[in-house]
C-alpha cells in the first residue's frame, strides 16, 4: 500500500491552487491523496492568516488529528501557508505535535524536507524563494481536471495597505514569466478547463519583461482568447491602482472575459483609505467603474469591505453604505478589522465591539438585500451556465453564470464541461434554482 497524504486548504483560491500543486509534487515521492483523517501518513494543512480566527482554526484542526492518533503511529504533521511563514518559530514551541512549518514560497521543497523528516525532527522552511518555487513547479505539470481551474500568475505585494499581513507573509511582489503561464494554461485546458481564473493577491500588478516588452495582464487575457476550447476567462484579487485602461479595454473587446470583476475598496470614505495606505481613493474607484460600465454596461462589481478599522467615525461608516448602494455591489465580502501582528495597524486602539459588530450587520444587510434583489431579476429568465460537476449525493447539476452565481437544475453527468441554457425558476441568496432550457446539446447528450 502506498503512503497517504491528507491536505486540508484554508483561506483562498490562491491556497486552493497552492494544495494542488503541493499535491502534484508529494506524488513523485509516491504519496496518494486520501479524504479519510484515519488512515493518513501525512498531513498538510495550508493555512491563511489574513483574521485571527484562521490561526486558531489550524491549532483546533491539529487538536483534532491528535485525538485520532492517540494509540496510532503519529502522522507527519506539516503546517503550510501564511500562518506558517508569519508564525513559525511560534508554532513549533506552542505545537510540537507539528512537524515542520513551510511558507508559501517555500513548498517547492516540501518532497525533500519529507525525506528529511526521518533523520532531523523539527524544521523550518520559510525563506522567500518565490523564484525557485515556480522554476520547480514548472517542470511538474499540473494534474488539475476541473472544468474550472486556477491558474497563478502573481504572487505577494508591495503595496503595505496597514492592515494588511500579505506582503510579510506571501513576499514582495513577483510575476511568472508569460510563456510558463501560457503552457500551463494549455495543460489545464487539455485537461477539460473550459474557464480558467487568473490568481494573485494583486493579480492586475502583472507585469513581465522580455526583450524590453512589458506583458501584463491585458497581453494574458487577449492569448487566452485565443483558445477554442476555453470558453471563459475571470481573474482575481485586483487592486485599484492597477486597473490599467488595457485591462479596462478587455471588457469591450475581449468575448471570453467575464462581465464580473472582483474589485475591494474596503471602504467608502477617502478618510479611512488614507489611514489604511491604500493608495486609491473614492473617486478613483468610481471613475474606474463609469470606465468599465462604458465599455460594457453589462459588467457588475463586487468588493471586500473592511468594517470599523481604527479611527472609522458614523460618517466614515455612512459613507461606505453609500458607496455600496451607489455601485449596486453583488456577491461582496466584509470582515470586521482583525489586527495582524507585525502590521502598522498592529497596535491602533480598536472601535468597541457592539459598534463594530452593528455596523458589520448593516453591511451585511445591505449587501445581501443587493445580492437578492439581483438574484431575484434573474428569474424567468434563460442564462448560460457553464457545468461544473454533479451535486454529491443528489442527482442535480452545479453550474455557474457569468456573474458566479452558483445555478442548480437537473440534468445527467454529460453536460459537465457545457455551457447550458438554463431557465430560472426559483432564486434565494445564494442560489439560482431552473431547468435546462432548449439546448441544442441535449440531444448529443
Ligand atoms: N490585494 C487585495 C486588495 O488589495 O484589495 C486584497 C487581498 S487580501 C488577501 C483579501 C481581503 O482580506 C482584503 O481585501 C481585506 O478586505 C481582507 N483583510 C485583509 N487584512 C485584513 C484585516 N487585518 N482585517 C480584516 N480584513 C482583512
Ligand atoms: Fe494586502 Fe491587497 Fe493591500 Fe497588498 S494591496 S497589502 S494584498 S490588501
Amino acid at each position: 500500500m502506498g503512503k497517504k497524504i491528507f491536505i486540508k486548504t484554508f483561506g483562498c483560491q490562491m491556497n486552493e491552487y497552492d494544495s494542488n500543486r503541493i499535491y502534484d509534487s508529494v506524488k513523485k515521492i509516491g504519496f496518494k491523496k486520501t479524504d479519510n483523517k484515519e488512515n493518513a501518513d501525512c498531513f498538510v494543512l495550508n493555512t491563511c492568516h489574513i483574521r485571527d480566527k484562521a490561526k486558531e482554526k489550524v491549532y483546533h484542526e491539529i487538536g483534532r488529528v491528535k485525538k485520532i492518533y492517540k494509540k496510532k503511529i503519529k502522522p507527519i504533521i506539516i503546517v503550510a501557508g501564511c500562518v506558517a511563514q508569519a508564525e513559525n518559530q511560534e508554532m513549533l514551541k506552542r505545537e510540537p505535535y507539528i512537524d515542520v512549518v513551510i511558507g508559501p514560497q517555500s513548498y517547492h521543497k516540501i518532497n525533500n524536507v519529507i525525506k528529511k523528516l526521518e533523520i532531523k525532527n523539527q524544521r523550518e522552511e520559510t525563506e522567500f524563494d518565490t523564484v525557485s518555487k515556480f522554476k520547480y513547479f514548472d517542470e511538474i505539470k499540473n494534474s488539475s481536471n476541473k472544468v474550472s481551474a486556477f491558474l497563478t500568475i502573481q504572487e505577494g505585494c508591495d503595496k503595505f495597505c496597514h492592515f494588511c499581513v500579505v506582503p510579510y507573509t506571501r513576499g514582495p511582489e513577483y510575476s511568472r514569466p508569460y510563456d510558463k503561464i501560457l503552457s500551463e494554461a494549455e495543460v489545464l485546458i487539455k485537461n477539460g478547463a473550459k474557464e480558467i481564473t487568473l490568481l494573485g493577491q494583486n493579480v492586475n500588478a502583472y507585469s513581465y519583461l522580455e526583450n524590453s516588452k512589458e506583458y501584463r495582464i491585458s497581453n494574458l487575457i487577449n492569448e487566452l482568447e485565443k483558445y477554442s476550447e476555453l470558453e471563459r476567462i475571470r481573474y482575481t484579487t485586483s487592486h485599484p491602482k492597477d486597473m490599467t485602461d488595457d485591462l479596462i479595454d478587455c471588457y469591450g473587446s475581449n468575448k471570453k472575459l467575464m462581465p464580473f470583476v472582483h474589485l475591494p475598496i474596503q471602504s467608502g470614505s477617502n478618510n479611512i483609505l488614507r489611514k489604511m495606505n491604500r493608495k486609491h481613493t473614492v473617486e478613483d474607484y468610481i471613475n474606474i467603474f463609469n470606465k468599465i460600465k462604458k465599455k460594457n454596461p453589462e459588467v457588475e462589481f463586487s468588493s471586500d469591505f473592511i468594517i470599523s478599522y481604527p479611527g472609522e467615525t458614523d460618517n466614515d461608516f455612512d459613507d461606505t453604505l453609500l458607496l455600496i448602494k451607489k455601485i449596486k455591489f453583488i456577491n461582496s465580502y466584509s470582515f470586521i478589522f482583525s489586527p495582524r501582528p507585525g502590521t502598522k495597524a498592529a497596535n491602533l486602539e480598536l472601535l468597541d465591539k457592539e459598534i463594530s459588530n452593528e455596523r458589520l450587520m448593516r453591511v451585511q444587510k445591505t449587501l445581501s438585500d443587493q445580492q437578492l434583489k439581483m438574484n431575484k431579476s434573474f428569474e424567468e429568465k434563460i442564462l448560460e451556465v457553464l457545468v461544473e460537476n454533479k451535486m454529491q449525493n443528489q442527482s442535480k447539476l452545479f453550474g455557474r453564470n457569468k456573474y458566479l452565481n452558483s445555478v442548480i437544475f437537473d440534468g445527467n453527468e454529460n453536460y459537465i464541461g457545457k455551457i447550458l441554457n438554463v431557465k430560472i425558476e426559483k432564486t434565494n441568496r445564494n442560489s439560482l434554482f431552473g431547468k435546462i432550457h432548449n439546448n441544442k446539446d441535449m440531444r448529443a447528450a
